[in-house]
């Protein structure tokens, strides 16, 4: 049945730029902690690029297409402290590519070490150029005026939308589902429920597609990092649907496959809570793992509060993927409690 992704994602051109297969590892202290279903963490936080982090994935298939298109330069968007910008950046030094960023100021008065550390320290190291802009700019029409620059200065620039989100860049999660069917078999068990963190939606949507392409009917519950649940599952059903098609598979993604628990946002993106705090210090303290306080950290805050309220069959499985992004912790000094 797996042969179906290797099959399938052979046409589309692709890099090597992760390392792949990211491990699959069970998390004993924390499951016996909180007492319910047994917990398993798929290490995407191991895609080894740069620290690390799900945006490796989509970037081997959008690099590629860059690199087809004869780009000599990258042009992409994401906030300050952006993941994203951070392994976009990385990988265009390896494949000898420039590196335009339009950065959003997405979080309000940032902290200095938010400005500065973290991944835009790393941004700069890989030499990114980086503009930044106001919350709320239209950066789609930024990135067109910025594309246009650079074409009239006779460069050939390749745009990759925020998070690597379309249809390219969720090949990296389809074809993610696939690796990681594979090794729950191989570990002797079935998942009975897939998490992750949800943002750009790139990630859902793949691993919706992939799991269904294998008929696997496995659910997938993303745990949203800012817009509210219906804008969110909308997003990802939208990009779930345009993947399926560029597959050759239409219509096996169904609207109720698309879940998205929004209550853990707190007060917006970026903006730390709480129980973020608390998962952070828990998966250290239980398991020496980081997360990160944007995306993992309260996506698992999301996870520990269902299996407290009882959500999930203690018999079960479950399986979070980490998506990375603890280069941000240390964005984070002055609001993260220890
Ligand atoms: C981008 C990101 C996500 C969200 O993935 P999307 O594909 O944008 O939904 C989750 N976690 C981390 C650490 C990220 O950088």
């Amino acid at each position: 049945m797996l042969k179906f992704c290797d099959r399938v994602l052979e046409k589309f051109p692709r890099v090597s730029l992760a390392h792949l297969p990211t491990p699959l590892e069970h998390l004993p202290n924390l499951s016996k902690l909180l007492g319910g279903p047994q917990i398993w963490v798929k290490r995407d936080d191991c895609t080894g690029l740069a620290s690390g982090g799900n945006k490796t994935r989509k970037l081997e298939f959008s690099m590629a297409a860059a690199l087809a298109e004869g780009a000599d330069t990258i042009v992409t968007v994401g906030a300050v402290q952006s993941n994203h910008v951070r392994q976009t950046a990385a990988a265009a030094c390896k494949l000898g590519l420039a590196c335009e960023v339009l950065l959003e100021r997405r979080v309000r008065e940032p902290s200095e070490p938010y400005a500065n550390s973290g991944n835009i320290l790393l941004d700069r190291i890989f030499g990114a150029h980086l503009r930044e802009y106001p919350a709320d700019t239209d950066l789609v029409a930024a990135m067109d005026e910025v594309a246009t620059e650079i074409r009239a200065a006779g460069g050939r620039p390749y745009l990759i939308p925020v998070g690597a989100s379309n249809v390219i860049g969720a090949l990296g999660y389809v074809s993610c589902a696939s690796e990681l069917l594979e090794q729950a078999h191989a570990s002797g068990f079935r998942i009975d429920h897939l998490v992750t963190a949800t943002g750009s939606a790139g990630t859902q949507a793949g691993l919706i597609v992939g799991l269904r392409a294998l008929q696997s009917a496995t659910p997938l519950l993303g745990i949203g990092v800012s817009s509210p649940q219906l804008a969110q599952e909308e997003k990802v059903y939208a990009l779930a649907m345009a993947t399926a098609e560029y597959i050759g598979r239409p219509g096996i993604v169904a609207r109720k496959d698309i879940i998205a628990n929004c209550n853990y946002v707190g007060s917006g993106y970026g903006v730390p809570t709480e129980a973020m705090n608390e998962a952070v210090l828990l998966l250290a303290r239980s398991e020496g793992l980081l997360l990160d306080p944007v995306y993992s950290g309260k996506a698992l805050a999301g996870l520990i509060d269902l299996v407290r309220k009882g959500e999930f069959d203690h018999a079960s499985n479950i399986v979070f993927l980490h998506t990375g992004g603890s280069a941000a912790l240390f964005a984070y000094v002055d609001q993260l409690r220890t």
